[in-house]
């Protein structure tokens, strides 16, 4: 018996990224053969399932970077996706604080990276702080309103 199998692409890892590129290259390429190899008895058992399900808006990357290109495309096609096919998502928001006007600087540098990286924030002071629920304490914030997370899957 012939037990060799031929194939035309093999992808080695099965978290998130290795079963996207897999899927892609099914979809694109439908007569390919393609194998995943994991060395784990199952699928997306590593990093991709023991993360904290943050969909970030990619504030901190660098500006002109491709992880601040694709965290921002990423994102928007996160919550389409969701949208799209019922699946719960939150999109709560963060907020950024600071505990002292020391910080102030810190937090108009990581407002003008987000500007370059086309992210919305918004700048709170003191006093609006003052306003908000269990915040009231902290000497302002930036609010970014596209962050969002994904409820855990029991
Ligand atoms: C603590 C933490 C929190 C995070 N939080 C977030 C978050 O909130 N939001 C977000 O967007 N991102 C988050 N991330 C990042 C995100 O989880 C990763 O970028 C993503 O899961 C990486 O996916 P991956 O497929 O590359 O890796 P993995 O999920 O690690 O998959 C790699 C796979 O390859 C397999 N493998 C490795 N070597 C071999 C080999 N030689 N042969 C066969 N198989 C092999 C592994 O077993 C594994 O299954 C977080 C990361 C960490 C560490």
């Amino acid at each position: 018996m012939n037990s060799e199998v031929y194939l035309d692409t093999v992808v080695i890892g099965s978290g998130i990224l290795g079963l996207s590129i897999a899927y892609y290259i099914s979809k694109k390429f439908p007569n390919m053969t393609i194998a995943v190899l994991e060395k784990n008895p199952t699928f997306g058992v590593e990093t991709s399932s023991r993360n904290s399900e943050v969909i970030h808006a990619g504030i901190y990357y660098k500006k002109n970077s491709l992880k601040a290109k694709y965290c921002k495309l990423g994102k928007e096609m996160i919550y389409d996706i969701c949208k799209k096919n019922s699946i719960q998502f939150n999109k709560c928001g963060k907020f950024i604080v600071i505990n002292n006007d020391e910080q102030y600087s810190n937090l108009i540098q990581i407002k003008e990276n987000a500007f370059y990286n086309d992210v919305d924030l918004k700048y709170l002071d003191k006093n609006e702080m003052s306003n908000i629920e269990n915040l009231s304490h902290f000497n302002g914030a930036l609010w970014s309103s596209e962050t969002g997370d994904l409820p855990p899957i029991l």
